[in-house]
């Protein structure tokens, strides 16, 4: 990789992604073997005026050791200076940069119930101080590959070869070419196009059929709006990209309304193991019953995570063509995959769906059927036939999705 496309990167993350305001505090949380990027990053975000910028350094290999070492009690503790520090990230929200390179089979071997349980344990402590924060502060995720990850996406490789391949995949479809700033200036106004065709809508649920066996119906909220691409902070105006590619269309369903079977179209790494050829039927809104060819426990483990785990709370449009889907690479992480394929999630609704959202409490939102949950899993379930009906609340049929893509 040379420096100076690492550098644009870096610029492309620290700018285009996370907007780093001048005074900011800003948290990157990398894995150790991500040192050149996010060194980096935090230079480009001192150029934009960073008062600080703070390094949360990561390691699979150490996690797994931990997992398999610690108890999950000495995992799940959670000490005065950790209270402290959620107090304080709730008083000066900085700005967090997530560089994504973990292995997708991180965690491959150890016990799946104790990682769930020090999650829920941890969740538990940490949440209502997120939900606090949620819509408030500005954040982005973006990928770098490390060799375990390309080796995975490329196993006939070197991992030399690996990393490089995947440095171009993910340097191509987070369009960081020539002009990276006008790219994304383009690809946001064309996604809010067809958000805003959505919205003008007013759809009361949606169809999906595909010949794979899906075969589903998701009601959505009328106060719902479907966003797309970047988002802006209502309290100060900054607006930010959050995912670094973006392609969807997304909003939040109405939690506990939801009816049929959606298969699977990619695999699914959830707690560094992955979840593949699966199934999730839903009645009243809730998964009922999942089926998987590889990941049965793991998938029953998710949806079990809390009460809210086995209920919607995204559903987001991406179409077949779409570029990182051309790839014709399968990524085996969420980032890149859900911007493949549609998808729909498990857990935790976006109350900033909802019109209006900064006029109501987080209890209001959740009475108004955005998800409540510890977990956010995306799941895809797009593929080359799938369609999609859309019925509106005056009773019109629209077609939404045709043979995979945009129908509009
Ligand atoms: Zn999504």
């Amino acid at each position: 990789m040379k420096k100076s496309t690492l550098k644009k990167y870096a610029q492309l993350i620290a700018k285009v992604g996370a907007n780093v305001q001048k005074g900011q505090y800003v948290t990157v949380v990398a894995s150790v073997d991500q040192e050149l990027l996010a060194n980096y990053v935090v230079e480009e975000c001192y150029k934009l005026g960073a008062h600080l910028v703070t390094v949360e350094w990561e390691s699979d290999v150490v996690s797994k050791t931990q997992y398999k070492k610690a108890s999950a009690k000495a995992l799940s503790e959670f000490p005065a200076w950790k209270e402290e520090k959620q107090k304080f990230i709730n008083e000066h929200l900085p700005v967090m940069i997530y560089i994504e390179s973990s292995d997708p089979d991180a965690l491959k071997g150890v016990n799946q119930k104790k990682v769930s349980e020090v999650h829920r344990n941890l969740v538990s402590k940490i949440k209502p101080y997120r939900d606090e924060r949620e819509n408030k502060y500005q954040w982005t995720i973006a990928g770098a590959p490390s060799k375990a990850w390309a080796k995975k996406v490329f196993p006939e490789l070197s991992a030399k070869k690996a990393v490089e391949k995947l440095w171009e995949a993910i340097l191509s479809t987070s369009r960081c070419g020539e002009d990276p700033i006008k790219a994304w200036d383009e690809h946001n106004q064309n996604l809010d196009k067809k958000a805003k065709h959505l919205n003008s809508l007013n759809l009361d649920y949606l169809h999906y059929e595909s010949k794979n066996g899906t075969n589903f119906k998701v009601w959505l909220n009328e106060k719902a709006l479907w966003i797309a691409g970047g988002e802006r902070i209502r309290h100060s105006g900054v607006y930010f990209n959050p995912n670094i590619p973006t392609e969807e269309c997304f909003t939040t369903p109405i939690s506990g309304k939801a009816e049929g079977i959606v298969y699977s179209s990619k695999p699914l790494s959830y707690n560094g193991e992955l979840i593949e050829n699966f199934s999730i039927r839903f009645k009243d809104g809730k998964a009922v019953e999942v089926k998987a060819e590889k990941g049965q426990n793991l998938l029953e483990e998710m949806i079990k995570m809390d009460e809210g785990a086995c209920k919607l709370g995204e559903v987001a449009l991406v179409p077949y063509d779409s570029p990182i889907n051309n790839t014709g690479l399968l990524f085996f992480n969420t980032l890149y995959d859900e911007n493949a394929a549609c998808h729909l999630a498990l857990g935790l609704g976006f109350g900033n769906t909802i019109k209006d959202f900064e006029k109501y409490s987080n209890k209001e939102l959740r009475e108004m059927g955005v998800n409540d949950s510890g977990i956010h899993v995306d799941f895809m379930i797009g593929t080359k036939d799938l369609s999609i009906t859309g019925y509106t609340r005056d009773g019109k049929k629209v077609q939404i999705f045709k043979e995979g893509n945009w129908a509009f």
